[in-house]
């Protein structure tokens, strides 16, 4: 067995009492898809922390790059393992600082001590291993904010020590929070709103609604564009396609032009909704924030959401367009978004449309509007597919 290995922390699972065990194997279950492309011998957990062994250590930053998109996950740092013996700790210190190959002006040991059999405290070790290391890298101990950090873990009669780690997102595994329904465009809003849903460990199944052949198929294009990188997070996105043309048609011929958002937005909410029916989800999620355009004030949400028969989670509400924008940035979707695209609202939008509708006019509105079947046959129209990592 090779003596380096990932040693993972996760982030909040350890709060979850009884289902501990069962947050623990979804999280390990994730870890080993998410590194498949890449060679370990064997994911295991223990003691809390989630190590993988049989790692080739030259490939250490394309582990770290894809831990860093595992949900859950808090670090993980590469690990030299030996027995938990003071000599060969600081040894394999010196070794782990060579091999990094990190430029540093100061340095600090921070030990943990799970094996409290160990016969030195957490601070007796980071002191005795300090003053071993300090001589060597000639570099002075600086406790807050060093350049260069050492990681020694005991754990069973074990010792991990390593100096390369990276933070991931933190939050809950992938499927341990049921499924949504994630309303997708190809903007910059919902793929971060869609984001922190899969955060929260929520599996979720997309929709997206486009106008075509009146608008180009480029929207679609995007949305899987999109998918594909959120299937790093995800790693298997299921999409459905829905044709809203005919729909529009409809609202478009039937009703007043300063409606036709909001009669899109209801549309969309009632397909949503069925799409959430037949596949067991409890609600859906959007991207709308607060205020951010002229169809997302507090009244317009109010009518839009009441014609479905699901709560709406939208965890952008509070969220400004730069915060938006610079979370897209870091999830890796905001490229995307800003390709052009005609979007199946916007593309027949009047305008003046209605900013501040009254739920019981877009009711009355929308009762004389003939649908018939059109919302049964959007719905079987629609295309579906899964968007995977690979
Ligand atoms: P985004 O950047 O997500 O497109 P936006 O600021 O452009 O958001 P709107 O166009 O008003 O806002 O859309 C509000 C929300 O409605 C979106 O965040 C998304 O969840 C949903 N939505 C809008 N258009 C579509 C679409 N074509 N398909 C699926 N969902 C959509
Ligand atoms: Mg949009």
């Amino acid at each position: 067995m090779s003596k380096y290995c990932i040693l993972i922390h996760y982030h909040e699972i350890s709060i979850k009492g009884g289902n501990r065990t069962w947050f623990e194997r979804h999280f390990e279950d994730n870890v080993r898809l998410h590194l498949k492309s890449l060679p370990f011998e064997t994911i295991t957990t223990s003691s809390a922390r989630v190590y993988v062994f049989g790692i080739d250590v030259e490939r250490w930053n394309e582990y770290s790059k894809i831990l860093t998109e595992v949900m859950g996950l808090s670090n993980a740092t590469l690990m030299h393992q030996q027995k938990a013996e003071l000599e060969t700790i600081k040894i394999a210190a010196q070794e782990m600082i060579l091999r990094s190959g990190k430029e540093f002006e100061n340095f600090r040991v921070s030990a943990r001590r799970q094996y409290k059999t160990f016969p030195m405290t957490s601070g007796e070790l980071n002191v005795e291993v300090g003053a071993y290391i300090q001589p060597i890298v000639n570099k002075p101990v600086k406790l807050k904010g060093a350049g260069l950090e050492i990681y020694i873990e005991i754990v069973k009669g074990m010792a991990y020590v390593g100096v390369d780690r990276i933070s991931g997102h933190g939050g809950l595994p992938v499927g341990v929070s049921e499924t949504a329904v994630s309303l997708l465009s190809s903007g910059i809003d919902s793929p971060v709103s869609s984001f922190e849903m899969i955060k929260r460990g929520v599996d979720l199944t997309y929709v997206h609604f486009h106008s075509a052949p009146s608008t180009s198929r480029q929207s679609i294009k995007n949305v899987k564009k999109l998918l594909k990188i959120l299937a790093r997070y995800q790693l298997s996105c299921p999409l459905h396609l829905i044709p809203l043309l005919e729909i529009q048609q409809k609202i478009m011929s039937e009703s007043h032009d300063k409606y036709w958002v909001l009669l899109f937005r209801r549309a969309m909410i009632r397909l949503s909704c069925m799409i959430a029916e037949k596949i067991d989800a409890p609600v859906l999620i959007s991207g709308e924030s607060v205020g951010q355009v002229a169809s997302q004030t507090l009244s317009n949400i109010r009518a839009t959401a009441d014609v479905g028969d699901r709560p709406i989670l939208r965890p952008l509400a509070g969220m400004n367009k730069e915060e938006i924008i610079t979370r897209a940035k870091i999830i890796g979707t905001y490229e995307v978004s800003i390709e052009p695209y005609q979007d199946c609202c916007s593309f027949f939008v009047p305008a003046h449309p209605e900013t501040k509708a009254r739920l019981n006019i877009i009711q009355n509105v929308e009762e004389r509007i003939q649908f018939g079947d059109l919302f049964e046959k959007a719905i079987s129209a629609g295309e579906f597919e899964i968007i995977s990592i690979n």
